[in-house]
């Protein structure tokens, strides 16, 4: 089978395509900028040397850049098959899929009036996932489609934790309740996790940190979600590239007193200018919070009306960090025993520094890492950071979101698949490989 997924964001469509017979990624790739203008992909073939291909291209809606990819797929110069014929099915991540949805899908009408009702409940990120979904299924009718729910792995959270202490109504009545994001990506690490202690996944608790522009942590106990970080939307938690995470709800109605804000321009500003960004005044990226914090004095406050100063750079990597700490103890408390805390994401799998400030002093918990093997870790490989005399193992995992939307897709068209927690993905099992990276 050769598999195409597409991750459709507001204005990128991230996409894989796999062929399950060579157990293969053929090709992968990024459409930016649709809808804003002057969009481009970035195209690599799997085994063609060189620099990926880079092509600028109209974009105005999804529907064209679904388009550039089929195109560039089967073009001469990149291309990895000769006819979108060949293209067995089509996987889709979907952010919301509120109480429906708690497993992956074979798309129908009905599946899509359903995402369609959810962009009440998610209106930053289920429209451009309908826009891809119908875009897709108008270029490729014959293709089965199918969607994978960003909320699914969540669905076992137990109502206690996903309940919010506001007028019961509000969720009887309107949905508003805790769904919880980056599902795929805790199911991926948690079910790595389980193999790598060598042992079921319904025998490990776990704290997964999914650290990368967007970040959440999830509780993991037997196997099964039971908290995480986001809420009714992905904007609640933890401190993110954009994203504020926890702030007071009072916020957004003391602010317009003192500035001329409507409520939207708020949420938008929670949303897109907060977190390290609004913080630092400059950077989203750890990268650049990391490399400019170099340089700022231990109590030196010098610079703090400076966007990107070291001293704003050092405060937004203390705040995230605290909030990461805050919520390892908490869900440390929620599970009882903790196996292992694992680290995955852009941030998590890469930066040794954020690694360790979140879990400093955490040790009276007993997760102890050890300094040597954190800064030393391999990008991109699978790496136990804990002491050797840790109770609590410390892992860092690669996630790949994409391994579960293929075998989701395999198995559901094989009428094999049934609910996350009943069913066995092969990377849970002890002598799998993780894709080379
Ligand atoms: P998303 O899929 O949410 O865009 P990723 O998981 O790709 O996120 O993570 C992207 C983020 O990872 C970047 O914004 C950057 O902050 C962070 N990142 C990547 N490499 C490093 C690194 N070497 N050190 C620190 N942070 C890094």
């Amino acid at each position: 089978m050769k598999i195409l997924t597409l991750n459709c964001g507001s204005s990128s469509l991230k996409y894989t395509f796999f062929d399950t017979a060579a157990a293969a990624t053929l090709a992968d790739g990024i459409v930016e900028r649709i809808t804003i203008g002057e969009a481009f992909i970035v195209h690599r073939l799997a085994g063609r040397a060189g620099k990926p291909l880079r092509r600028e291209h109209p974009c105005p809606t999804h529907k064209e850049a679904i388009d550039l990819v089929l195109a560039t797929l089967t073009g001469e110069e990149a291309g990895a098959i000769s006819d979108p014929g060949e293209i067995s099915a089509v996987a889709h991540r979907v952010v919301h899929g509120g109480e429906e949805f708690t497993r992956s899908v074979i798309i129908d009408e009905r599946v899509v009036e359903v995402i369609r009702r959810y962009i009440s409940l998610a209106p930053l990120h289920n429209p451009p996932n309908v826009a891809g979904i119908e875009a897709a299924r108008a270029m490729l009718p014959a293709v089965p489609q199918i969607a994978v729910f960003d909320t699914a792995f969540h669905y076992t959270i137990p109502d206690y934790a996903y309940i919010y202490a506001l007028p019961y109504e509000w969720y009887h009545d309107l949905g508003v309740r805790r769904y919880g994001f980056h599902g795929t990506s805790h199911l991926y690490v948690s079910r790595r996790a389980a193999a790598l202690l060598g042992k079921q996944p319904s025998e490990v608790n776990l704290i997964t940190l999914h650290l990368g522009n967007g970040a959440s942590a999830c509780a993991v106990r037997g196997g099964q979600s039971v908290d995480t970080s986001m809420g009714l939307t992905p904007l609640e938690g933890l401190v993110m590239g954009t994203r504020s995470g926890d702030v007071d709800p009072a916020i957004p109605f003391q602010l317009p007193q003192s500035i001329p804000l409507a409520l939207q321009e708020i949420y938008m500003l929670l949303n897109r200018r907060s977190g390290v960004l609004g913080l630092t005044g400059k950077y989203a990226d750890r990268r650049d919070v990391l490399a400019h914090m170099e340089e700022a004095a231990s109590s030196d406050d010098a610079g703090a009306e400076e966007p990107g100063s070291p001293y704003r750079c050092k405060l937004a990597l203390e705040v995230e960090c605290y909030r990461l700490q805050k919520y390892v103890g908490a869900y440390a408390a929620a599970l009882g025993r903790v196996d292992a805390v694992v680290f995955t994401a852009g941030v998590g799998e890469n930066s040794p520094k954020v690694r360790a400030l979140s879990l400093r002093g955490l040790e009276p918990l007993g997760i102890i890492l050890e300094e040597g093997k954190n800064e030393a870790a391999p990008r991109g490989r699978e790496v136990d950071v804990s002491a050797a005399d840790s109770p609590v193992k410390v892992l860092v995992i690669p996630t790949d979101e994409e391994r579960v939307f293929i075998e989701d897709t395999v198995a559901l068209l094989d009428g094999a698949y049934d609910l996350p927690d009943r069913f066995e993905y092969s990377f849970q099992r002890a002598d799998y490989q993780p894709r080379e990276r």
